[in-house]
């Protein structure tokens, strides 16, 4: 069996008083499977910057472990943008997941309002700032971005954020292990260095998934759905199947050479650690 390379976790700020009680047991459980580091969306379901912020200092404080925040630039100013990452730099933050984050639904075309347009102008203004304080992270979309123009003006977006100085790109989640490989591919070809995270999204809810999935342009396979659609609501069920073919989807991309993973957790703890239960030799 393949080495299991580093692993990162995504969490999201909680949205109710409950979800913050539960946070720290949710941390420290899943920092018994030592990630290298966690990371804390931004603005995806409405969360604010204050979210991000606490999310992030509590998996600080509970665990020791590094925290990455997601920022955002739609609709922001360059002085807005300029604040918070000072503010991260002051409060130790040394990794960053930068993007241009999804559009008002209102957007008539894929340009974002505000000062920065796309992603690359983000990256390009947190080294001009930073210099090299900070390790940035950016999108890549193996089935391409849904607003894409096409396949090639996507990939040529994304060479574009790694040439203004992404260390690494996280991608989004896809369930066919060949559209990471063709992508990671063309970046070779392409003569890019840096690693590319393959994104992965544990399957627990069906209705949940399929919703997830239309608005971020990841293809559910035929078989999937109509496996999912056979289990109905058998929660265990979901649960057990989606852990076979996601660990199956790991093992299939850490032996093709991913040189990591990085699971949305959906700030649940025991389906991702049941997928890392799997990939660990017995
Ligand atoms: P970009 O790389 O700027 O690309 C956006 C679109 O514009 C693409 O269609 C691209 O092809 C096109 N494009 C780029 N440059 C040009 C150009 N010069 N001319 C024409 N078209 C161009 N969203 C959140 O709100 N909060 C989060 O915390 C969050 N975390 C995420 C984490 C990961 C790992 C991923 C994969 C996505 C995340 N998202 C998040 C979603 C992301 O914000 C959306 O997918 C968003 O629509 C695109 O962001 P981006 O950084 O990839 O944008």
């Amino acid at each position: 069996m393949s080495v299991i390379p580093p692993y990162s976790f995504e969490l999201f700020p909680p949205r109710t008083p409950a979800g913050w009680e539960k946070l720290p047991g949710l941390i420290k459980s899943l920092s018994t499977a030592k990630p290298e580091f966690f990371s804390v969306t931004y603005g995806a379901g409405g969360s604010d910057q204050e979210g991000t912020y606490d999310t992030l200092m509590k998996v600080v404080d509970e665990c020791g472990i590094e925290a990455a925040p997601h920022l955002t630039c739609v609709g922001s100013s360059r002085a807005k943008i300029g604040e918070l990452l000072d503010r991260y730099k002051s409060a130790g933050v040394r990794r960053i997941v930068a993007l241009r984050g999804d559009l008002p639904a209102t957007a008539q075309s894929n340009e974002a309002p505000g000062d920065f347009h796309y992603a690359n102008e983000l990256v390009e203004f947190i080294r001009e700032r930073h210099g090299n304080h900070f390790q940035i992270e950016v999108a890549a979309y193996p089935e391409t971005h849904p607003q894409a123009n096409s396949v090639d003006t996507d990939f040529d977006a994304f060479v574009r954020k790694a040439q203004a100085g992404a260390d690494s790109a996280i991608t989004q989640y896809f369930f066919n292990a060949d559209a990471y490989f063709d992508f990671a591919e063309r970046c070779a070809k392409a003569g890019l260095k840096l690693p590319i995270i393959p994104g992965i999204m544990p399957i627990t809810n069906h209705a949940q998934l399929t919703r997830f999935s239309a608005a971020c342009g990841a293809e559910i396979p035929r078989w999937i759905r109509l496996r999912l659609e056979l289990l109905k609501d058998d929660k265990d069920a979901i649960v057990d199947f989606g852990t076979d073919v996601i660990a199956r989807l790991c093992e299939n991309l850490i032996a093709g050479g991913a040189p990591g993973l990085h699971i949305y957790t959906l700030n649940q703890a025991d389906p991702t650690l049941a997928i890392l239960g799997r990939l660990r030799p017995a």
